[in-house]
């Protein structure tokens, strides 16, 4: 048996013992994508953090997402096999400044994106993802709105609501704001029948040359229902590996070679078998912000994607 195949079978059988389930991002690592038992974006992983009766989750993501599942499930053991996989993004607000602004907008509802600690979050009126960000806003009695801390999904959303002010948090991601509109053009005369699909999180005028936009699930969505044979795909490289799986007739190519999250890689088979043998590093989060952070969450969740 390979080394990989005895990793794996170690990773089934530990995590039977501990009545373990292990969540990944669609922007991990492939090999961790083939061992985990749900592969979904942010707001499909919170979903089932909470709706799971696990009692042990191995949150194969970034350290807001690990955050999250412990918000939603405290009375689990949330474990993200490498604690150093943060996002820097989410970094990019803190809340001595998410005051700020509220004292200077404060008619305001403050959205965050789930891209943000637990601590920021705990300052926030309601949390949103890529896939719901339009709904959110939409639902709320509002009129200006405080969105953090990702500066061009802001701008999408304030594009597709523009009955509400927006105020743009100056965050981005290193990963998607590196992308450019000239990257597009390219790929567009190197593959002109190809649908060109990008995500939120890129700027402005390379969403503006998207045939569709959308969030990670989003975008599988678009694939499953178009009746084109090819795509680009203008998000992190991690979600073309699931891609190919489902639809091995189509052709799928990478907007950028930018598109890759170093943070989103730290992980390995290795990784996941050493947290769930050592059932560390535990990720928590203090009250009172863990149930601060847990009404602006759950108020995401009573709205849907
Ligand atoms: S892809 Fe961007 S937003 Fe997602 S974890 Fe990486 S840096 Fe953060």
């Amino acid at each position: 048996m390979s080394c990989t195949n005895r990793i794996k079978e170690e990773i089934l059988e530990l995590k039977a013992e501990r009545r373990a389930i292990i969540l990944a991002h669609s922007y991990q690592n492939e090999e961790v994508q083939d061992i985990a038992d749900f592969v979904g974006d942010s707001f499909a992983l919170s979903r089932i953090s909470a709706e799971n009766d696990s009692s042990v989750i191995v949150f194969c993501g970034v350290h807001f997402m690990a955050e999250s599942a412990y918000i939603l499930s405290p009375q689990k053991t949330v474990l993200l096999p490498v604690p150093e996989a943060g996002c820097p993004m989410a970094d990019m607000a803190e809340v001595e400044d998410v005051l700020e602004w509220k004292e200077k907008y404060p008619q305001a509802a403050v959205v965050s994106y789930v891209n943000s600690s637990a601590a920021v979050k705990a300052v926030s009126d309601i949390c949103c993802t890529s896939a719901n960000a339009i709904n959110v806003i939409k639902s709320l009695d509002q009129k200006e709105i405080i969105f953090l801390p990702d500066q061009n999904l802001g701008s999408y959303i304030a594009s597709r609501v523009p009955e509400k002010t927006i105020h743009l948090w100056p965050g981005y991601c290193r990963t998607h704001h590196r992308v450019t509109p000239e990257e597009v053009l390219r790929v567009k005369e190197l593959h002109p029948e190809a649908e060109i699909l990008i995500h939120p999180e890129c700027r402005p005028e390379v969403v503006a040359l998207a045939d569709f936009v959308g969030s990670t699930t989003q975008i599988i969505k678009q694939v499953s229902r178009s009746t084109a044979d090819s795509f680009v795909i203008g998000t992190e490289m991690g979600i073309i590996h699931g891609l190919t799986k489902k639809y091995p007739q189509k052709k799928f190519y990478l907007l950028s070679p930018g598109l890759i999250c170093p943070n989103m890689k730290k992980i390995t088979l290795q990784d996941v078998l050493h947290s769930l043998k050592n059932l560390q590093p535990v990720i928590t989060v203090p009250e009172p912000v863990r149930s601060q952070a847990y009404k602006a969450l759950d108020r995401m969740l009573q709205i849907g994607s």
